[in-house]
């Protein structure tokens, strides 16, 4: 008689259901905060031109805050504004007193700077974690904000009693947004979370990066953040390993993230899915940063 063949399927890290436990803890600590300051934490949310996917994001900001118990203010500009209108946008909310936390949405449009713009948010205000401030403080094991997507991979794993201590991790991707801060974070000694979601050991791989498989292949920990869909197959992944999906790519009608998720989830110990895998914890992420800035302006 023939037997079917033995697969054991990944395990499903479940994003959504993570970061809904978490936005649970952080509507008790706004409750608390209300209750101790009367103040109510708020989020400025700036978009800047009619981009769709923007739009989406900034809507599920939104609602994100109103469900913990968070203000928020959505400031539309028109694509036509100037680097220097939004600089003076950036000054009046970087001294407004109700504004706990200050976010640009990207991408901006090309004729802006961006970089001018981010580097004028007031640290103290930037949610984001992108300014240069906030990098240097992360970069020496001392950071005050985490940027919000690296935070929430590490969460998932946290959550998900996947340690990373004496691990060999692979990240994918190089950004300012989440490769090269999300490997300045697990190299470090410890994390907010303690010393078994830091002290990994970082390989961190680009385009440039020759022999790609071999390398991804030897890691205990797989992350993808490159923006190409389902570009990481079974065969770049260890048996066993964990692989977590930051990318988030546009296939026709589908939404789909930079790992086959088909295949790779027969072959991988854990996986996250898209959606519903590091994206609800990015915004949720996002909401952890603005009550921390909330606290920061009450002295701490
Ligand atoms: P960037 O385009 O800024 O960076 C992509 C990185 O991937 C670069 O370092 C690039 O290398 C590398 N890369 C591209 N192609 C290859 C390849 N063939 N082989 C190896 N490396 C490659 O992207 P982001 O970091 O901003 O975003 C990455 C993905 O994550 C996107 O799909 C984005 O939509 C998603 N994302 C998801 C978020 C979430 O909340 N889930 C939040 C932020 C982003 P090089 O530097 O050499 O060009």
């Amino acid at each position: 008689m023939t037997q079917p063949s033995a697969t054991t399927a990944a395990r499903i890290l479940d994003g959504k259901a993570i970061a809904l436990e978490i936005q649970n803890e952080i509507r008790d600590e706004v409750a608390a905060l209300v209750e101790q300051t009367g103040k109510r934490p708020k989020l400025a949310a700036v978009l800047v031109g009619d981009y769709p996917a923007s739009q989406v994001y900034v809507r599920n900001k939104e609602m994100a805050c109103k469900r913990v118990g968070m203000t928020s203010e959505l400031i539309r500009l028109s694509a036509a504004t100037t680097t220097e209108e939004l600089e003076q946008l950036i000054e009046r909310l970087n001294t407004d007193e109700e504004t706990s936390g200050i976010l640009v949405q990207l991408p901006l449009p090309k004729h802006i700077d961006a970089q001018r713009i981010l580097d004028a948010i007031d640290w103290r205000k930037d949610v984001d974690a992108f300014h240069p401030y906030n990098v240097g403080l992360l970069s020496q094991g001392r950071p005050q904000f985490l940027p919000c997507t690296p935070y929430g991979v590490i969460q998932i794993l946290y959550r998900s009693q996947i340690k990373t201590a004496g691990k060999k991790v692979c990240i994918i991707g190089r950004s300012d947004i989440v490769g090269k801060p999300l490997a300045s974070m697990l190299v470090q000694r410890s994390s907010p979370i303690g010393p078994d979601w830091a002290n990994a050991t970082v390989t961190l791989a680009h385009s440039q990066t020759p022999n790609l498989a071999a390398v991804t292949s030897d890691a205990d920990i797989l992350i993808a953040a490159i923006g190409q869909p389902e570009f990481v197959k079974a065969e770049m992944v260890r048996p066993g390993a964990t692989v977590i999906d930051v990318g988030i790519n546009r296939l026709g009608e589908r939404l789909v993230g930079d790992v086959d998720f088909e295949s790779v989830k027969e072959v991988a110990g854990a996986i996250t899915p898209v959606p519903g895998g590091v994206g609800p914890l990015t915004v949720t992420m996002l909401l952890n940063n603005t009550l921390i800035a909330a606290r920061l302006k009450n002295g701490g």
